[in-house]
């Protein structure tokens, strides 16, 4: 026998019942950017090579080591999207969406990264995310932090933390920098092998580096609020005081740098104890760079990312999220209660919001029911031969076990029935 062949490694497949936690976190997610103003928008899954390389950085480690990167057959060097920002940023110059002034974005899809698969961290994984172009204030910053604070304050995520950091401008940010090389270079010869890669090209990125060999200079490095510029540090104040002001509790955590080149100012990241090892939920900052270094104005640009996966982990950590029984299994015994339930059932799903769900094959009552718990049904509802011939239904509930008859030729006070029970 030919062995199935099974989903490639770091993919997962997402099925039902788990699908529907998908579906109402979507919802969730359509629904708040509404409120907040946002468009959706979608770009393709991949992109060519060189826009990730300069919208990313060719020194992080997702251009480095990460990339899906493949020739087509024409040649061309293309790029499964390994973070969206870029890919948005190319679609909003395409599009001239910048010219038209302040512009909010947001986006739900797969990314795609060759990373180390381990619980939290995929190959394909799926992010949501939003963009604010135009604003060079902090109120921006707030705007996107609060979207991605109500989302986890929503489902009552009590244990998730808000760090907040500022990495300056182009100001400050030599200052910083050298401050770093300062610090690190006499311990060259002790730091890991990527951070002593890194450390003339991007010494910053050494702050955020997970490796052991790193950790003690790491706590021992000066910190970049010290030193910010007059301008970065009003900024960072200000925007402090608004989370106060919006009650969304922070800590300023100097470690927090992110991965990608463009950030300037503000950098935050939502991380949740419920996650183990990979606790990052969620990152984003300030990008103001970002939009002149591919091509187009000097736009300034704040927005995050939220790892779904990781977000529906904590969730089915925080409860059980069993889903509530919904719906009704119409099960009919014998070719001619089958005949007979067929146009009932269609009228049902026209009109009931829930599902109902149908089995046409000739069991036993008893398989049926074993159905109807699978499909975690509220309600059975039963035609057999003797409820056939008194022209009557049985409608089961099976959460109470609670029987009771119903007339058969009314679909209407069937449909009423049901509603009137909430289901
Ligand atoms: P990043 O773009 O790396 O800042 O990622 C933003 C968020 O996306 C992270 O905080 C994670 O929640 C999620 N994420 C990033 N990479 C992965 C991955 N390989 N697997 C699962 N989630 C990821």
């Amino acid at each position: 026998m030919p062995e199935n062949p099974a989903a490639p490694r770091g993919t997962q497949d997402i099925l039902p019942p788990e699908s529907e936690d998908w579906n109402e976190l979507e919802g969730r997610i359509h629904a708040l950017a509404r409120r907040f103003g946002y468009g959706e928008i979608r770009t393709p899954a991949f992109e060519s090579t060189e826009l990730f390389v300069r919208g990313v950085g060719e020194t992080t480690d997702i251009v480095e080591k990460e990339m899906y990167t493949f020739k087509d057959k024409g040649g061309r060097s293309l790029t499964l999207r390994p973070e969206w920002t870029a890919a948005v940023v190319r679609a909003a110059l395409e599009h001239h969406l910048l010219t038209q002034g302040p512009l909010r974005l947001y986006y739900i899809g797969p990314i795609f990264r060759y990373e180390r698969p381990q619980r939290g961290r995929y190959r394909q994984s799926h992010q949501f995310g939003v963009e604010c172009f135009g604003y060079a204030g902090p109120e921006a910053d707030l705007e996107v932090i609060s979207m991605a604070w109500e989302l986890v304050r929503g489902y009552e995520v009590s244990d998730a933390a808000l760090n907040i950091n500022s990495i300056g401008d182009e100001t400050c940010r030599p200052r910083y920098r050298d401050a770093l090389l300062a610090h690190f270079r006499p311990y060259l010869s002790t730091l890991s092998e990527d951070s002593r890669r890194r450390l003339e090209r991007n010494p910053l990125r050494l702050l955020d580096s997970k490796d052991p060999a790193d950790r003690p200079y790491i706590e021992s490095a000066p910190t970049f609020e010290s030193m910010l510029c007059d301008a970065c540090k009003e900024h960072f104040e200000t925007l402090k005081s608004y989370l106060e002001l919006a009650k969304i509790p922070y800590v300023v955590n100097p470690r927090i740098v992110r991965g990608l080149d463009y950030y300037g100012r503000t950098v935050f990241e939502i991380t949740s104890s419920l996650l183990g090892a990979q606790s990052a939920l969620c990152g984003g900052g300030r990008y103001d760079g970002l939009v002149r270094e591919l091509g187009g104005p000097d736009v300034p640009a704040v927005g995050f990312a939220l790892g779904m996966e990781r977000f529906l982990m904590i969730l089915r950590a925080l409860g059980d999220r069993a889903q509530p029984r919904r719906g009704l299994q119409a099960i009919a015994l014998g070719t001619q209660a089958r005949v007979a339930l067929a146009p009932l059932i269609a009228e049902l799903r026209r009109k009931l919001d829930v599902p109902t769900y149908a089995d046409y094959e000739e069991r036993k009552l008893l398989a049926h029911l074993k159905i109807a718990d699978r499909n975690r049904a509220r309600y059975a509802l039963i035609l057999g031969s003797q409820e056939l011939a008194a022209g009557e239904l049985l409608l089961r509930d099976l959460e109470t076990r609670s029987d009771r008859r119903l007339p058969f030729d009314s679909a209407r006070v069937l449909i009423d029935t049901l509603v009137e029970a909430g289901i």
